[in-house]
């Protein structure tokens, strides 16, 4: 997927005004009706929408600016912060234009429409053993939420709505760009046709205000990274008495010292020495849960995995667990000792007795076979 800003060809810091003037040209070159059967141009409508229905969302633009693409994929991040414009509002943008391409006048959208609040993303971090056990975390989420002064409708107390003066209660106004009138959503009353008589002081007139809370969330055993934890009903508050959006905790789970994670297995290597795998041995390891006795069979060889059952994570759905494979990695001593390096070479002498090693001795004979004749 292209970088939006591109898409659109504004910088990152572009304003939503320049978005939305670099949107409508775009808009207009591209537009299906204009370039019948032209595949290329097609694509290139919906790669601008797309930018744009992200673009303009203030909320969607910080989720993509923050986390790319993924930030505003799928129906999580899909829910429109307050304020901010859906697809349809776009096109009601250039209702005049297009107006003869969709066969009809411009269109009016609903003057007022419960909306559900936008969805929130905020990762966390969670030690190994938290991710195993599962833990109670406090978060802190600041978020939109509804004015207590006006409860939510954005006029003072005992204020009413008037006729939006800008627009004549039209809910558009006619801009001039170049040779062409637009109609405009109005952006004195964002295209509803009426204001309040008094903004309320705390929400200047918006409905809204920022809140912080404190919020307790469990975090379920067995959590991995990458997964998400939504939170019902904790994300922004919605407009005209629209439920709140969710909030989305993203995962990131801290590696650990000793233990590898692979889905909910775990893995652990163990430094072994040559006698313990070839006389048999019985080691500590360590697990999530605590230590335990491992039983090493005369004539293990390195790199073995030997699985401790149901040792591994708990799955996150809350049935069954994977294991912990144990890799007994064979460790070649370094800087001998006398006495070590004097039992060593004498091992050597034996080592000649092919017939206690049958992979050499499989090896040898394979060599044979190919190379004799
Ligand atoms: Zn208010
Ligand atoms: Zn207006």
């Amino acid at each position: 997927m292209a970088d939006l800003y591109q898409t659109l060809g504004v910088s990152r810091s572009a304003s939503a005004d320049e978005i939305k003037k670099a949107y409508r040209q775009l808009a207009i070159k591209y537009h299906p009706d204009r370039n019948k059967g032209d595949k290329a141009s097609e694509e290139k409508f919906k790669e601008i929408n797309h930018a744009y229905e992200a673009l303009s969302d203030p909320e969607k633009r910080r989720l993509y600016d923050q986390f790319g693409e993924d930030g505003i994929k799928g129906t999580p991040f899909g829910g429109g912060a307050p304020g901010g414009f859906d697809f349809g509002d776009s096109f009601g943008d250039l209702g005049d234009i297009f107006g003869e391409f969709f066969g009809g006048g411009s269109r009016r959208r609903s003057r007022s429409s419960a909306r559900q609040g936008g969805d929130l993303l905020m990762n966390i971090r969670l030690s190994f053993d938290d991710a195993y056990r599962g833990v109670k975390r406090e978060v802190r989420v600041t978020r939109s939420g509804r004015c207590a002064k006006c409860n939510g409708t954005g006029a003072e107390a005992g204020s009413g709505r008037k006729n939006c003066p800008t627009c004549q209660g039209r809910g558009e106004v006619r801009v001039s760009h170049g040779f062409f009138q637009m109609a405009q959503t109005c952006p004195s009353c964002q295209g509803q046709g009426t204001i309040v008589e008094k903004p309320c002081k705390p929400c200047q007139g918006t409905g809204f205000v920022r809140e912080e809370k404190e919020l307790s969330v469990n975090i379920p055993a067995g959590i991995d990274t990458d997964q998400k934890i939504r939170v019902a009903g904790e994300g922004n508050a919605g407009s005209g008495g629209g439920p709140r959006g969710d909030l989305y905790l993203a995962v990131q789970v801290a590696d650990h010292p000793l233990f590898h994670r692979d889905g909910n297995d775990i893995y652990l290597i163990v430094p072994v020495s040559y006698p313990q795998l070839a006389l048999g041995a019985a080691i500590e390891v360590p697990t999530m849960e605590g230590k335990v006795e491992l039983k090493i069979p005369a004539g293990t060889q390195s790199e073995t995995k030997m699985r401790l059952k149901e040792k591994g994570f708990p799955s996150v759905q809350g049935r069954g667990r994977g294991d912990q494979y144990v890799v007994l990695r064979l460790e070649i001593p370094k800087n001998l000792s006398g006495k070590h390096k004097k039992a060593l070479e004498e091992l050597h002498i034996f080592d000649e007795e092919v017939k206690e090693r049958p992979l050499f001795k499989e090896f040898t004979d394979t060599v044979k076979r190919i190379f004799s004749s």
